[in-house]
Protein backbone atom coordinates (compact mmCIF):
# COMPACT_ATOMS: atom_id res chain seq x y z
CA UNK A 1 0.00 0.00 0.00
CA UNK A 2 2.88 2.55 1.21
CA UNK A 3 4.76 1.42 -2.64
CA UNK A 4 1.30 2.15 -4.15
CA UNK A 5 1.01 5.64 -1.91
CA UNK A 6 4.16 6.86 -3.10
CA UNK A 7 2.67 5.99 -7.07
CA UNK A 8 -0.02 7.94 -6.79
CA UNK A 9 1.88 11.08 -5.34
CA UNK A 10 4.24 11.44 -8.06
CA UNK A 11 2.50 9.92 -11.23
CA UNK A 12 -0.56 10.95 -13.08
CA UNK A 13 -3.44 8.94 -12.96
CA UNK A 14 -4.59 9.29 -16.50
CA UNK A 15 -1.61 8.55 -18.42
CA UNK A 16 0.33 7.08 -15.69
CA UNK A 17 3.31 9.27 -16.21
CA UNK A 18 5.59 10.76 -13.61
CA UNK A 19 3.66 14.37 -12.80
CA UNK A 20 4.97 17.86 -11.99
CA UNK A 21 6.98 17.04 -8.55
CA UNK A 22 9.02 14.12 -9.88
CA UNK A 23 9.83 15.99 -13.25
CA UNK A 24 11.72 18.53 -10.75
CA UNK A 25 12.85 16.42 -8.79
CA UNK A 26 14.56 14.38 -11.49
CA UNK A 27 15.26 17.65 -13.07
CA UNK A 28 17.27 18.51 -10.54
CA UNK A 29 19.59 15.76 -10.00
CA UNK A 30 20.60 15.62 -13.77
CA UNK A 31 21.29 19.37 -13.59
CA UNK A 32 23.85 18.10 -10.34
CA UNK A 33 25.19 15.74 -12.88
CA UNK A 34 25.18 18.22 -15.94
CA UNK A 35 27.42 21.03 -13.09
CA UNK A 36 29.50 17.85 -11.84
CA UNK A 37 30.50 15.99 -15.27
CA UNK A 38 30.04 18.88 -17.97
CA UNK A 39 27.90 16.51 -20.05
CA UNK A 40 24.51 18.35 -21.46
CA UNK A 41 21.19 18.10 -20.73
CA UNK A 42 18.02 19.35 -22.88
CA UNK A 43 14.37 19.97 -21.46
CA UNK A 44 11.56 19.48 -23.86
CA UNK A 45 8.13 21.16 -22.94
CA UNK A 46 5.55 20.58 -24.73
CA UNK A 47 2.20 21.75 -25.33
CA UNK A 48 -0.79 19.98 -27.62
CA UNK A 49 -2.03 22.41 -29.97
CA UNK A 50 -5.95 22.84 -30.64
CA UNK A 51 -6.82 21.01 -27.25
CA UNK A 52 -9.36 23.02 -26.13
CA UNK A 53 -11.15 22.87 -29.17
CA UNK A 54 -10.91 18.92 -29.37
CA UNK A 55 -12.37 18.85 -25.64
CA UNK A 56 -14.89 21.38 -26.39
CA UNK A 57 -16.02 20.07 -29.81
CA UNK A 58 -15.79 16.03 -28.68
CA UNK A 59 -16.13 16.24 -25.49
CA UNK A 60 -13.18 15.55 -22.10
CA UNK A 61 -13.48 11.55 -22.72
CA UNK A 62 -12.07 12.20 -26.30
CA UNK A 63 -9.33 14.79 -24.72
CA UNK A 64 -8.73 11.75 -22.22
CA UNK A 65 -7.77 9.62 -24.86
CA UNK A 66 -6.01 12.28 -27.21
CA UNK A 67 -3.60 12.81 -23.60
CA UNK A 68 -3.27 9.29 -22.79
CA UNK A 69 -2.34 8.31 -26.97
CA UNK A 70 0.10 11.39 -26.62
CA UNK A 71 1.91 9.97 -23.30
CA UNK A 72 1.95 6.50 -25.67
CA UNK A 73 3.82 7.87 -28.06
CA UNK A 74 5.98 10.27 -25.84
CA UNK A 75 6.93 7.16 -24.47
CA UNK A 76 7.35 5.33 -27.99
CA UNK A 77 9.68 8.17 -29.03
CA UNK A 78 11.63 8.72 -26.24
CA UNK A 79 15.06 6.96 -25.05
CA UNK A 80 15.30 4.81 -21.88
CA UNK A 81 17.34 6.97 -19.99
CA UNK A 82 14.98 10.15 -21.04
CA UNK A 83 12.35 11.09 -18.74
CA UNK A 84 9.13 12.07 -19.67
CA UNK A 85 6.47 13.49 -17.46
CA UNK A 86 3.08 15.13 -17.88
CA UNK A 87 3.12 18.70 -16.11
CA UNK A 88 -0.89 19.24 -16.00
CA UNK A 89 -3.39 19.90 -19.21
CA UNK A 90 -2.05 19.36 -22.05
CA UNK A 91 1.92 19.92 -21.12
CA UNK A 92 4.00 17.38 -21.05
CA UNK A 93 8.22 17.62 -20.62
CA UNK A 94 11.10 15.15 -21.60
CA UNK A 95 14.14 15.51 -20.07
CA UNK A 96 16.70 13.82 -22.23
CA UNK A 97 20.90 13.68 -21.53
CA UNK A 98 22.69 13.15 -24.89
CA UNK A 99 24.61 15.39 -27.05
CA UNK A 100 22.91 18.66 -27.54
CA UNK A 101 21.16 20.07 -29.54
CA UNK A 102 21.39 17.33 -31.97
CA UNK A 103 19.62 14.75 -29.70
CA UNK A 104 16.96 17.36 -28.50
CA UNK A 105 16.50 18.34 -32.50
CA UNK A 106 16.30 14.97 -33.69
CA UNK A 107 13.48 14.11 -30.59
CA UNK A 108 11.62 17.07 -31.10
CA UNK A 109 11.19 16.48 -34.96
CA UNK A 110 10.05 12.88 -34.33
CA UNK A 111 7.18 13.52 -31.78
CA UNK A 112 6.35 17.16 -33.92
CA UNK A 113 5.39 14.49 -36.95
CA UNK A 114 4.14 11.67 -34.84
CA UNK A 115 1.56 13.71 -33.16
CA UNK A 116 0.41 15.50 -36.70
CA UNK A 117 -1.05 12.19 -37.12
CA UNK A 118 -4.06 12.62 -36.36
CA UNK A 119 -5.42 9.43 -34.42
CA UNK A 120 -9.02 7.96 -34.75
CA UNK A 121 -11.53 7.43 -31.81
CA UNK A 122 -14.99 6.67 -31.96
CA UNK A 123 -15.10 7.42 -35.63
CA UNK A 124 -13.74 10.85 -34.74
CA UNK A 125 -10.47 11.94 -36.83
CA UNK A 126 -8.47 13.97 -33.87
CA UNK A 127 -6.55 16.15 -34.92
CA UNK A 128 -3.80 17.99 -32.50
CA UNK A 129 -0.70 18.68 -33.12
CA UNK A 130 2.09 19.44 -30.74
CA UNK A 131 4.32 22.68 -30.06
CA UNK A 132 7.68 22.40 -28.10
CA UNK A 133 9.84 24.42 -26.74
CA UNK A 134 13.40 23.42 -25.77
CA UNK A 135 15.74 25.06 -23.51
CA UNK A 136 19.80 23.66 -23.01
CA UNK A 137 21.93 23.08 -19.78
CA UNK A 138 24.41 24.62 -19.31
CA UNK A 139 24.50 27.02 -22.01
CA UNK A 140 20.98 28.41 -21.26
CA UNK A 141 21.65 28.11 -17.47
CA UNK A 142 21.91 25.36 -14.32
CA UNK A 143 18.87 26.20 -12.37
CA UNK A 144 15.49 24.57 -12.94
CA UNK A 145 13.97 27.52 -12.32
CA UNK A 146 15.74 29.38 -15.28
CA UNK A 147 15.46 26.39 -17.44
CA UNK A 148 11.76 26.10 -17.77
CA UNK A 149 11.47 29.75 -18.00
CA UNK A 150 13.81 29.28 -21.27
CA UNK A 151 11.77 26.60 -22.67
CA UNK A 152 8.43 28.13 -21.65
CA UNK A 153 9.60 31.18 -23.40
CA UNK A 154 10.91 28.79 -26.89
CA UNK A 155 7.41 26.96 -26.23
CA UNK A 156 5.34 30.70 -26.37
CA UNK A 157 7.91 31.17 -29.55
CA UNK A 158 7.11 27.92 -31.32
CA UNK A 159 3.24 28.64 -30.87
CA UNK A 160 3.38 32.18 -31.71
CA UNK A 161 5.16 30.82 -35.09
CA UNK A 162 2.13 28.94 -36.32
CA UNK A 163 2.23 25.77 -34.00
CA UNK A 164 3.18 22.11 -35.10
CA UNK A 165 6.86 23.03 -34.75
CA UNK A 166 9.98 23.00 -32.37
CA UNK A 167 11.91 26.42 -31.08
CA UNK A 168 15.05 26.26 -29.26
CA UNK A 169 15.94 29.01 -26.41
CA UNK A 170 17.85 32.41 -28.13
CA UNK A 171 18.30 35.39 -25.62
CA UNK A 172 16.61 37.67 -27.93
CA UNK A 173 12.98 35.17 -26.80
CA UNK A 174 13.42 37.05 -23.35
CA UNK A 175 13.82 40.41 -25.21
CA UNK A 176 10.89 40.04 -26.78
CA UNK A 177 9.09 38.70 -24.01
CA UNK A 178 9.87 42.04 -22.30
CA UNK A 179 8.57 44.28 -24.94
CA UNK A 180 5.26 42.23 -25.27
CA UNK A 181 5.03 42.68 -21.34
CA UNK A 182 5.74 46.55 -22.02
CA UNK A 183 3.36 46.70 -25.15
CA UNK A 184 1.06 45.03 -22.44
CA UNK A 185 1.52 48.40 -20.14
CA UNK A 186 1.07 50.53 -22.60
CA UNK A 187 -1.67 49.31 -24.42
CA UNK A 188 -3.80 49.95 -21.15
CA UNK A 189 -3.04 53.94 -21.24
CA UNK A 190 -3.67 53.82 -25.24
CA UNK A 191 -7.14 53.97 -25.58
CA UNK A 192 -7.99 56.66 -23.37
CA UNK A 193 -4.99 58.96 -23.97
CA UNK A 194 -6.14 58.78 -27.85
CA UNK A 195 -3.11 57.24 -29.11
CA UNK A 196 -5.61 55.23 -31.60
CA UNK A 197 -7.37 55.98 -35.04
CA UNK A 198 -8.38 54.10 -38.15
CA UNK A 199 -8.16 53.68 -41.74
CA UNK A 200 -9.88 53.04 -44.38
CA UNK A 201 -9.08 50.19 -46.98
CA UNK A 202 -11.04 50.73 -50.43
CA UNK A 203 -13.37 47.39 -51.59
CA UNK A 204 -14.02 47.59 -55.23
CA UNK A 205 -16.31 46.16 -57.56
CA UNK A 206 -14.48 43.78 -60.28
CA UNK A 207 -16.89 44.11 -62.77
CA UNK A 208 -16.82 47.89 -63.03
CA UNK A 209 -14.32 49.12 -60.87
CA UNK A 210 -17.36 50.75 -59.01
CA UNK A 211 -16.07 51.48 -54.98
CA UNK A 212 -18.64 49.49 -52.57
CA UNK A 213 -17.15 50.51 -49.35
CA UNK A 214 -14.01 50.21 -46.82
CA UNK A 215 -12.74 48.23 -44.07
CA UNK A 216 -11.43 50.11 -41.21
CA UNK A 217 -8.36 49.11 -39.62
CA UNK A 218 -6.75 49.88 -36.29
CA UNK A 219 -3.75 51.63 -35.95
CA UNK A 220 -1.76 52.45 -32.63
CA UNK A 221 0.84 55.36 -33.17
CA UNK A 222 2.90 54.52 -29.71
CA UNK A 223 4.61 58.36 -28.87
CA UNK A 224 7.74 56.11 -27.81
CA UNK A 225 7.56 53.59 -29.89
CA UNK A 226 6.15 55.18 -33.10
CA UNK A 227 3.98 52.65 -35.12
CA UNK A 228 2.92 49.52 -34.04
CA UNK A 229 1.53 46.79 -36.67
CA UNK A 230 -2.41 45.80 -35.51
CA UNK A 231 -0.84 41.69 -35.95
CA UNK A 232 1.95 43.02 -32.81
CA UNK A 233 -0.61 44.26 -30.92
CA UNK A 234 -3.98 42.72 -31.03
CA UNK A 235 -2.89 39.26 -29.75
CA UNK A 236 -1.91 41.40 -27.07
CA UNK A 237 -5.23 42.97 -26.68
CA UNK A 238 -6.70 39.80 -26.97
CA UNK A 239 -5.09 38.23 -24.31
CA UNK A 240 -5.50 40.87 -21.80
CA UNK A 241 -9.07 41.40 -22.79
CA UNK A 242 -8.10 44.89 -23.59
CA UNK A 243 -9.70 43.90 -27.46
CA UNK A 244 -13.05 44.58 -25.89
CA UNK A 245 -13.13 47.92 -25.24
CA UNK A 246 -10.95 49.09 -27.87
CA UNK A 247 -13.51 47.15 -30.16
CA UNK A 248 -15.75 49.09 -28.76
CA UNK A 249 -14.06 52.07 -29.87
CA UNK A 250 -12.74 50.96 -33.49
CA UNK A 251 -16.83 50.21 -33.92
CA UNK A 252 -18.29 53.63 -32.75
CA UNK A 253 -15.69 55.37 -34.36
CA UNK A 254 -16.09 53.68 -37.57
CA UNK A 255 -19.57 53.98 -37.73
CA UNK A 256 -19.50 58.02 -36.87
CA UNK A 257 -17.12 58.73 -39.66
CA UNK A 258 -18.71 56.59 -42.07
CA UNK A 259 -22.24 58.36 -41.43
CA UNK A 260 -20.67 60.99 -43.27
CA UNK A 261 -19.90 59.32 -46.46
CA UNK A 262 -22.40 59.20 -49.51
CA UNK A 263 -24.80 56.31 -48.45
CA UNK A 264 -23.87 53.85 -50.89
CA UNK A 265 -20.49 53.59 -49.55
CA UNK A 266 -19.93 50.62 -46.62
CA UNK A 267 -18.14 50.15 -43.53
CA UNK A 268 -16.13 47.08 -42.76
CA UNK A 269 -14.95 46.54 -38.99
CA UNK A 270 -13.00 43.62 -37.66
CA UNK A 271 -14.41 41.90 -34.84
CA UNK A 272 -12.19 39.59 -32.91
CA UNK A 273 -13.16 36.31 -31.09
CA UNK A 274 -12.09 37.52 -27.82
CA UNK A 275 -15.38 39.94 -28.43
CA UNK A 276 -17.80 36.82 -29.28
CA UNK A 277 -16.84 35.70 -25.43
CA UNK A 278 -17.18 38.54 -23.76
CA UNK A 279 -21.17 39.07 -22.94
CA UNK A 280 -23.29 42.04 -24.51
CA UNK A 281 -21.72 42.17 -28.17
CA UNK A 282 -24.71 42.66 -29.72
CA UNK A 283 -26.22 45.15 -27.70
CA UNK A 284 -22.65 47.03 -28.01
CA UNK A 285 -23.02 46.78 -31.39
CA UNK A 286 -26.89 48.12 -31.07
CA UNK A 287 -25.85 50.82 -28.74
CA UNK A 288 -23.00 52.08 -31.38
CA UNK A 289 -25.64 52.30 -34.21
CA UNK A 290 -27.96 54.05 -32.42
CA UNK A 291 -25.24 56.82 -30.90
CA UNK A 292 -23.71 57.15 -34.09
CA UNK A 293 -27.14 57.21 -36.36
CA UNK A 294 -25.54 54.52 -38.82
CA UNK A 295 -27.60 52.66 -41.00
CA UNK A 296 -27.50 48.81 -40.41
CA UNK A 297 -27.08 47.86 -43.55
CA UNK A 298 -23.97 49.85 -44.49
CA UNK A 299 -21.88 47.78 -42.07
CA UNK A 300 -20.43 45.05 -42.44
CA UNK A 301 -19.07 42.98 -39.73
CA UNK A 302 -15.89 40.65 -40.67
CA UNK A 303 -15.08 37.85 -38.44
CA UNK A 304 -12.51 34.83 -38.71
CA UNK A 305 -13.04 31.34 -38.12
CA UNK A 306 -11.31 31.28 -35.15
CA UNK A 307 -14.26 33.14 -33.56
CA UNK A 308 -16.42 30.42 -34.52
CA UNK A 309 -13.87 27.82 -33.50
CA UNK A 310 -14.72 28.20 -29.83
CA UNK A 311 -18.51 28.15 -29.25
CA UNK A 312 -20.05 27.40 -32.07
CA UNK A 313 -23.64 27.95 -30.91
CA UNK A 314 -23.28 31.10 -29.31
CA UNK A 315 -21.74 32.51 -31.75
CA UNK A 316 -24.02 31.59 -34.33
CA UNK A 317 -26.43 32.78 -32.13
CA UNK A 318 -24.71 36.30 -32.00
CA UNK A 319 -23.91 36.11 -35.74
CA UNK A 320 -27.94 36.03 -36.36
CA UNK A 321 -28.93 38.79 -34.33
CA UNK A 322 -26.75 40.87 -36.07
CA UNK A 323 -27.99 39.70 -39.82
CA UNK A 324 -31.86 40.47 -37.64
CA UNK A 325 -30.19 43.83 -37.52
CA UNK A 326 -29.86 44.64 -41.24
CA UNK A 327 -26.04 44.19 -40.75
CA UNK A 328 -23.69 42.17 -42.95
CA UNK A 329 -21.63 39.52 -41.82
CA UNK A 330 -18.28 38.28 -43.96
CA UNK A 331 -15.93 35.57 -42.92
CA UNK A 332 -12.26 36.97 -43.26
CA UNK A 333 -9.04 35.41 -43.82
CA UNK A 334 -10.90 32.29 -45.71
CA UNK A 335 -8.88 29.32 -46.79
CA UNK A 336 -6.12 29.13 -44.02
CA UNK A 337 -8.30 27.48 -41.07
CA UNK A 338 -8.91 23.67 -40.95
CA UNK A 339 -12.88 24.05 -41.22
CA UNK A 340 -14.00 26.91 -43.14
CA UNK A 341 -16.09 24.83 -45.67
CA UNK A 342 -18.66 23.72 -42.80
CA UNK A 343 -18.50 26.79 -41.27
CA UNK A 344 -20.35 28.38 -44.66
CA UNK A 345 -22.61 25.70 -43.87
CA UNK A 346 -23.81 26.97 -40.39
CA UNK A 347 -24.30 30.64 -40.90
CA UNK A 348 -25.31 32.36 -44.38
CA UNK A 349 -22.15 34.74 -44.70
CA UNK A 350 -22.80 37.74 -47.09
CA UNK A 351 -19.01 37.83 -47.96
CA UNK A 352 -16.19 35.77 -48.01
CA UNK A 353 -13.03 36.82 -48.04
CA UNK A 354 -9.97 34.97 -49.59
CA UNK A 355 -7.33 35.33 -47.37
CA UNK A 356 -4.39 37.24 -48.99
CA UNK A 357 -1.76 34.23 -49.00
CA UNK A 358 -3.60 32.51 -51.61
CA UNK A 359 -3.57 35.81 -54.38
CA UNK A 360 -0.06 36.80 -53.48
CA UNK A 361 1.04 33.47 -54.38
CA UNK A 362 -1.21 33.27 -57.98
CA UNK A 363 1.05 32.00 -60.61
CA UNK A 364 4.22 31.19 -58.04
CA UNK A 365 2.33 27.78 -56.06
CA UNK A 366 0.58 25.59 -58.01
CA UNK A 367 -3.06 25.46 -57.05
CA UNK A 368 -3.56 28.88 -55.40
CA UNK A 369 -5.52 30.02 -58.58
CA UNK A 370 -7.19 26.82 -58.67
CA UNK A 371 -8.36 27.19 -54.80
CA UNK A 372 -8.99 31.10 -55.78
CA UNK A 373 -11.63 29.77 -58.53
CA UNK A 374 -13.53 26.90 -57.01
CA UNK A 375 -14.23 29.66 -53.96
CA UNK A 376 -15.33 32.10 -56.44
CA UNK A 377 -17.58 29.39 -57.72
CA UNK A 378 -18.62 28.38 -54.39
CA UNK A 379 -19.66 32.08 -53.56
CA UNK A 380 -21.81 32.32 -56.97
CA UNK A 381 -23.76 28.74 -56.05
CA UNK A 382 -23.80 29.95 -52.19
CA UNK A 383 -25.04 33.50 -53.54
CA UNK A 384 -21.88 34.78 -51.07
CA UNK A 385 -19.99 38.16 -52.49
CA UNK A 386 -16.18 36.97 -52.53
CA UNK A 387 -13.73 39.33 -51.84
CA UNK A 388 -9.82 38.74 -52.62
CA UNK A 389 -7.79 40.25 -50.45
CA UNK A 390 -4.27 41.68 -50.95
CA UNK A 391 -4.39 42.40 -54.72
CA UNK A 392 -0.97 44.09 -55.66
CA UNK A 393 -0.58 43.47 -59.28
CA UNK A 394 -2.60 43.94 -62.32
CA UNK A 395 -1.49 40.60 -63.25
CA UNK A 396 -2.92 39.73 -59.83
CA UNK A 397 -6.25 40.93 -60.43
CA UNK A 398 -6.58 39.82 -64.20
CA UNK A 399 -6.33 36.14 -62.48
CA UNK A 400 -8.54 36.85 -59.41
CA UNK A 401 -11.55 38.27 -62.59
CA UNK A 402 -10.94 35.84 -64.69
CA UNK A 403 -11.72 33.30 -61.57
CA UNK A 404 -14.72 34.94 -60.91
CA UNK A 405 -14.61 36.94 -57.64
CA UNK A 406 -16.66 40.04 -57.53
CA UNK A 407 -14.79 42.35 -55.49
CA UNK A 408 -10.44 43.09 -54.74
CA UNK A 409 -9.19 45.01 -51.55
CA UNK A 410 -5.14 45.88 -51.93
CA UNK A 411 -2.38 47.90 -52.57
CA UNK A 412 -3.31 47.82 -56.15
CA UNK A 413 -6.33 49.64 -56.01
CA UNK A 414 -5.20 51.78 -52.69
CA UNK A 415 -3.03 51.48 -49.78
CA UNK A 416 -5.78 51.80 -46.08
CA UNK A 417 -6.29 55.51 -46.57
CA UNK A 418 -6.43 58.23 -43.48
CA UNK A 419 -10.42 59.47 -42.60
CA UNK A 420 -9.29 63.09 -43.94
CA UNK A 421 -8.64 60.88 -47.64
CA UNK A 422 -11.63 58.72 -47.98
CA UNK A 423 -13.21 61.50 -49.74
CA UNK A 424 -10.85 61.82 -51.90
CA UNK A 425 -10.69 58.21 -52.80
CA UNK A 426 -14.73 58.17 -53.49
CA UNK A 427 -14.14 60.32 -56.03
CA UNK A 428 -11.23 59.49 -57.76
CA UNK A 429 -12.80 55.72 -58.07
CA UNK A 430 -16.04 57.76 -59.20
CA UNK A 431 -14.46 59.03 -62.53
CA UNK A 432 -12.21 55.98 -62.99
CA UNK A 433 -15.84 54.27 -63.20
CA UNK A 434 -17.27 56.81 -64.79
CA UNK A 435 -14.28 56.83 -67.40
CA UNK A 436 -14.68 53.03 -68.21
CA UNK A 437 -18.22 53.01 -68.96
CA UNK A 438 -18.32 55.88 -71.53
CA UNK A 439 -15.12 53.48 -72.85
CA UNK A 440 -17.64 50.63 -72.86
CA UNK A 441 -19.90 53.07 -74.43
P1 LIG B 1 -7.41 41.75 -42.17
O1 LIG B 1 -8.73 42.03 -41.56
O2 LIG B 1 -7.31 40.57 -43.10
O3 LIG B 1 -6.98 43.09 -42.91
C1 LIG B 1 -6.30 43.15 -44.11
C2 LIG B 1 -4.83 43.42 -43.88
O4 LIG B 1 -4.17 43.28 -45.13
C3 LIG B 1 -4.54 44.84 -43.41
O5 LIG B 1 -3.37 44.77 -42.61
C4 LIG B 1 -4.20 45.55 -44.72
O6 LIG B 1 -3.43 46.71 -44.54
C5 LIG B 1 -3.43 44.45 -45.42
N1 LIG B 1 -3.41 44.62 -46.85
C6 LIG B 1 -4.36 45.17 -47.63
N2 LIG B 1 -4.01 45.14 -48.91
C7 LIG B 1 -2.79 44.56 -48.96
C8 LIG B 1 -1.91 44.24 -50.05
O7 LIG B 1 -2.17 44.48 -51.24
N3 LIG B 1 -0.74 43.62 -49.73
C9 LIG B 1 -0.42 43.34 -48.43
N4 LIG B 1 0.75 42.73 -48.21
N5 LIG B 1 -1.23 43.62 -47.39
C10 LIG B 1 -2.42 44.23 -47.67
P2 LIG B 1 -3.32 45.47 -41.19
O8 LIG B 1 -4.04 46.76 -41.23
O9 LIG B 1 -1.91 45.42 -40.75
O10 LIG B 1 -4.18 44.51 -40.30
C11 LIG B 1 -3.78 43.21 -40.05
C12 LIG B 1 -4.84 42.44 -39.32
O11 LIG B 1 -5.06 43.01 -38.03
C13 LIG B 1 -6.21 42.49 -40.00
O12 LIG B 1 -6.27 41.58 -41.03
C14 LIG B 1 -7.10 42.15 -38.83
O13 LIG B 1 -7.14 40.75 -38.62
C15 LIG B 1 -6.40 42.81 -37.66
N6 LIG B 1 -7.06 44.09 -37.40
C16 LIG B 1 -6.85 45.30 -37.95
N7 LIG B 1 -7.70 46.23 -37.41
C17 LIG B 1 -8.47 45.57 -36.52
C18 LIG B 1 -9.54 45.95 -35.64
O14 LIG B 1 -9.99 47.09 -35.61
N8 LIG B 1 -10.07 44.99 -34.83
C19 LIG B 1 -9.63 43.70 -34.87
N9 LIG B 1 -10.19 42.82 -34.06
N10 LIG B 1 -8.65 43.30 -35.70
C20 LIG B 1 -8.08 44.22 -36.50
MG1 LIG C 1 -10.55 42.09 -42.17
MG1 LIG D 1 -8.46 39.44 -44.08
Amino acid sequence: VEAKMAHMAQHDALTDLPNRMLFREKMNEGLARVAADGTAMAVLCLDLDNFKTVNDRLGHAIGDRLLVWVADRLRECADDNDMVARLGGDEFAVLQRGPQPESAEQLARRLVEIISHPPLFDGHIVHSGVSIGIAVAPVDGLEAEQLMKCADLSLYQAKAKGRGGHEFFRTELEEQASSRHQIEMELLGALEAGEFHLVYQPQIRLDNGQLTGFEALLRWNNPRRGPISPTDFIPVAEETGLIVPIGEWVLRTACAEAAKWPSYVTVAVNLSPVQFRSRGLAAMVTSALAATGFAPHRLELEVTESALLQDDAATIAILHQFRALGIRVSMDDFGIGYSSLSYLRKFPFDKIKIDRSFVGTLGETVGSEAIVRTVANLGINLGMTTTAEGIETQEQLEVIRRAGCTEGQGYYFSRPCAAADVFRAIDRFDLAAQAARTEVA
